[in-house]
């Protein structure tokens, strides 16, 4: 999963995400010494993981919801076989 950085005193995310989280902590400091002179800003800051692809999620959940259903039913069937 990519990682963002998030600064909380700009509102300021990562242009896009970073396969690896040194790459987003480097993106942190980055954004620190441009807008707050290397500090870390009062309102927080930091790096998070996001879900890889927008596209594509309310998908997945739903298969896994099916797949879930469909289980449950195998073995509510097994518990009435016997
Ligand atoms: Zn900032």
């Amino acid at each position: 999963m990519p990682w963002i950085y998030e600064c909380r005193a700009c509102d300021a995310v990562s242009p896009r995400q970073q396969g690896r989280r040194e790459d987003a902590d480097e993106e942190l400091l980055a954004h620190r010494r441009v807008e707050h002179g290397g500090l870390a800003p009062a309102a927080g800051d930091g790096v998070r993981r996001v879900h890889a692809e927008v596209r594509g999620e309310g998908f997945l959940p739903a298969g896994w919801g099916w797949a879930l259903l469909f289980v449950l039913a195998l073995m509510l069937s097994n518990c009435w076989g016997r």
